[in-house]
């Protein structure tokens, strides 16, 4: 019987070659009667190059690209990042690659040099998220997500990815580098983007695959 139920679930590939983001996507979208893949899973190679100018384009662009790669699948694709109003958005829609690394310690500590001297409301920043699904008759759907916060003076906490430990959350007293799991997917901009989108794929399986998809 359960491996029926199996066979019945449909399949959502998650556009994201990212460890960090795969484990926050896996927690954060449980309980959907949904097998989440990722490319490595089912043999994708891709990395498209994201050369938009906004968070929603780059998630655009990727779901796209993966769509093209797995017909008649569910394709979501995700883009985010952290923006420094005092750094003129710094990094932005550059956050994978600022300085011209993937190096997340390097990241941190070009951000922590750049932001040399500024104090107070200076440091202000926020995380934000933009999810794109792309369900099977190519229908776009966005979702997106945002967290307010401040740069931290030092790297604090090795728990996430990324920015983490130089993001300094107000409510939870600590940056994202040192806060549980469950506390930074509460606020945080993907947890909210995802929330959102699991609550969009419900209507969106029962209508597809009927009420026998349902546990
Ligand atoms: P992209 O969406 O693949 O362009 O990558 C987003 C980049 O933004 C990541 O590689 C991180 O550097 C940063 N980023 C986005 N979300 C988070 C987060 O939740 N924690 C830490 N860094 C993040």
């Amino acid at each position: 019987m359960k491996s029926e139920k199996k066979a019945q679930l449909r399949r959502l590939l998650f556009a994201t070659n990212n460890p960090g983001k795969q484990r926050e996507i896996k927690r954060i979208l449980k309980g959907l009667p949904l097998e989440i893949v990722f490319p490595g899973d089912i043999g994708i190679k891709l990395d498209p190059e994201e050369t938009g100018g906004t968070f929603q384009e780059n998630a655009f662009l990727k779901a796209e690209a993966f769509a093209k790669k797995a017909p008649g699948m569910m394709v979501a694709a995700e883009d985010s990042g952290l923006v420094v109003p005092a750094l003129g958005g710094e990094p932005g829609v550059r956050s994978a690659r600022y300085g011209g690394t993937r190096d997340n310690a390097a990241h941190n500590a070009l951000l922590l040099e750049k932001m040399r001297g500024l104090e107070g409301g200076q440091r202000a920043a926020y995380y934000e998220a933009v999810v794109v699904l792309l369900d099977e008759t190519r229908r776009s759907h966005v979702f997106s997500g945002r967290v307010n916060g401040e740069i931290a003076l030092e790297p604090k906490g090795s728990g996430g990815f990324g920015y983490d430990p130089v993001f300094f959350s107000a409510e939870l007293g600590r940056t994202f580098g040192e806060a549980p799991a469950r506390d930074k997917d509460r606020l945080s901009h993907r947890g909210k983007a995802l929330r959102a989108l699991k609550r969009a794929l419900v209507p969106i399986l029962s209508r597809n695959a009927g009420p026998e998809v349902w546990p």
